[in-house]
């Protein structure tokens, strides 16, 4: 029976079985469900797929309800396709899907809520940007959603993946630490890397906010997936380069569980603190 807690037992998994990060998760979440590896492989592929299909659909003339969020990613689009970018190829493509499929999400499109719908764009501003960009195939690719899955499983677990009870942290900081996860994996880097990647992701995100303006998944949301992309690309960039993180990544997730807890509730998706009750904020509202 495969099973784990936190990263240190899909770690010690890796090295008594010799098995990949990514298999150690893959077999659980068979175990778990009672369906052979394949139809879990499958299901996985496809929730890939379905991350591909919504930014490809993005529609740049699209705005959502409030007018608060929509066209940024087209923009952003257009930036970079005048050659104009400061970030390079590779960062540049990231922001532009991570903003994109923010915007999907608050115009009511369809898209893949992992871990949560306010954090849908990053990882497939991550993961789509390496598919395309590094010519890493499918069957890589969704060995690196298993990767995710697996920060992502230990990190609801043991602490929260929902902005409502952790902070923005939660959800924008769990995702970052899963993109981070699972771009490490296809890179080549081995099951410690992976966990310090996600270290990495998360410390960086300590303490965030959970402060939407109106309680719309749009204002800071839909830009903070920017954040957390690009985070991720530099966390993993800094775990393949052989740094390691002082402090072990299961520890990193305890202490947002904790940080998590001393939030006043003002800033956990109440719209009671924050940027949400800034004056322009409030001034937003009166107009809807
Ligand atoms: S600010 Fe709150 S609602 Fe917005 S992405 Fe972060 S956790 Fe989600």
């Amino acid at each position: 029976m495969i099973t784990y807690q936190n990263i240190k037992d899909i770690q010690k998994l890796c090295r008594e079985e010799k098995l990949e990060f990514w298999k150690v998760v893959e077999l659980a979440d068979a175990e778990e469900r009672g369906v052979p590896e394949e139809e879990s492989f499958d299901m996985m592929s496809e929730m890939y797929k379905a991350m591909e299909l919504a930014d490809t659909s993005y529609d740049g003339s699209l705005r959502s309800a409030s007018g608060l969020a929509g066209g940024d990613g087209e923009k952003l689009h257009r930036y970079n396709e005048e050659g104009k970018n400061i970030c390079g190829p590779f960062i540049s493509k990231v922001m532009e899907k991570a903003i994109k499929m923010g915007e999907s999400n608050a115009c009511m499109r369809r898209i893949v809520a992992a871990p949560t719908a306010g954090s849908c764009g990053v990882i497939p501003a991550v993961f789509l940007t390496a598919g395309e960009e590094l010519g890493i195939d499918y069957e890589q690719m969704t060995k690196a959603m298993y990767v995710a899955a697996g920060v992502g499983a230990v990190i609801a677990k043991n602490a929260s993946i929902a902005g409502a009870s952790g902070g923005c942290q939660a959800e924008i900081g769990s995702a970052s630490a899963m993109a981070a996860a699972g771009l490490v994996s296809v890179m080549g880097g081995d099951h410690e890397a992976i966990g310090d990647a996600a270290a990495f992701a998360l410390k960086n995100m300590l303490g965030l906010a959970c402060d939407p303006v109106c309680g719309l998944v749009e204002v800071p949301c839909v830009k903070r997936n920017v954040a957390g992309a690009v985070n991720a690309v530099t966390s993993a960039q800094m775990a393949l380069a052989g740094i390691r993180s002082a402090i072990p990544v299961d520890e990193v997730i305890d202490a947002m569980r904790r940080i998590g807890n001393d939030m006043s509730p003002t800033i956990k998706e109440t719209g009671l603190g924050g940027l949400a009750t800034t004056p322009t904020a409030v001034e937003i509202g009166k107009r809807m």
